[in-house]
């Protein structure tokens, strides 16, 4: 479908509601990164609790990594760009994420782990999102959905276009890896040449977000810039084209419009739950 095709509906196509640029912010043990939801700005965007950008050359922004901490009620997804990262829990699991490789972590009812940076310098580049559980399932066993770049699904257009699909179906039907009943979300790395347009339908009723790495978009009339975080209102299908050559994340998940109680890394639905995290965590029962 093209931009200026006379036959779009309007009423389908998804607007940007807010655009947002995060802010700096530190965690782990020193980690820079920015904050780009889960800040004062932008609270959280159901299903989603949080997204992280870390990006940094200096090994003093980054080395110092994640020592072990616990997390409790949602999912971690962590996606390179750039550099290593090694994960190790408590259950004996443990991995490197290289360039191009996703983890995504159901840490259920409890996991403490650690991640930590491989590397000793160069560039550490890569997002962690944080991805909701309803209370069905915030005590469910943890478990792993982990892939390496090779095994993240790869569609390329005749137009340049590259999209890279962790979650979800490509509107042309290149289907990720991850799956995933509670949000069923999706999750695409898309890199478009200069002058190329690009669509994707979105389930009516997910939440969708989408947030530029490099080069700039254009979205019903508004331009979206290299860290800027535009969120979609409704609709059902995303519209964009690509004045210069850019690279984006597009997210989207079904929202659980559930109560959210959150504790650091811990994200239960009431303050009860909560305080048993804290106990089970400081009794040893993660
Ligand atoms: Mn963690």
């Amino acid at each position: 479908m093209s931009l200026t095709s006379a036959a779009i509906d309007n009423n389908r196509v998804k607007e940007l509601i807010a655009v947002t640029s995060g802010v700096p912010a530190s965690d782990g043990a020193g980690v820079k990164l920015t904050r780009i939801i889960g800040n004062a700005e932008v609270d959280m965007l159901d299903p989603f609790l949080m997204l992280d950008c870390f990006e940094s050359d200096n090994p003093d922004d980054y080395l110092a990594g994640f020592p072990t901490h616990p997390h409790r009620g949602f999912e971690t997804v962590t996606y390179l760009l750039n550099g290593r990262m090694r994960h190790k829990d408590n259950q004996g699991n443990e991995g490197v994420i290289a360039p191009g490789g996703v983890q995504w972590m159901t840490a259920g009812k409890g996991i403490m782990h650690s991640e930590m940076p491989e590397q000793q310098d160069g560039l550490l580049k890569g997002f962690q999102l944080w991805v909701n559980l309803p209370a069905s399932a915030k005590m469910t066993e943890p478990a792993y959905q982990e892939f390496p770049a090779e095994q993240v699904a790869l569609e390329q257009r005749d137009d340049g276009t590259v999209i890279r699909v962790i979650s979800g179906v490509t509107d042309r039907g290149t289907r990720g890896p991850v799956v995933n009943h509670y949000t069923q979300p999706t999750y695409l790395d898309v890199s478009l040449k200069s002058g190329a347009e690009f669509s994707q339908s979105i389930t009516n009723g997910h939440n969708s977000f989408i947030y530029v790495i490099e080069g700039q978009v254009q979205i019903a009339g508004r331009s979206l810039r290299a860290k800027q975080l535009g969120i979609f209102g409704e609709g059902e299908e995303i519209l964009l084209s690509a004045p210069a050559a850019t690279r984006f994340l597009l997210v989207a998940g079904k929202p659980l419009n559930e109560p959210v109680v959150r504790h650091g890394p811990f994200v239960m639905n009431t303050q009860a739950q909560i305080r048993q995290a804290v106990e089970d965590y400081h009794s040893g029962n993660f």
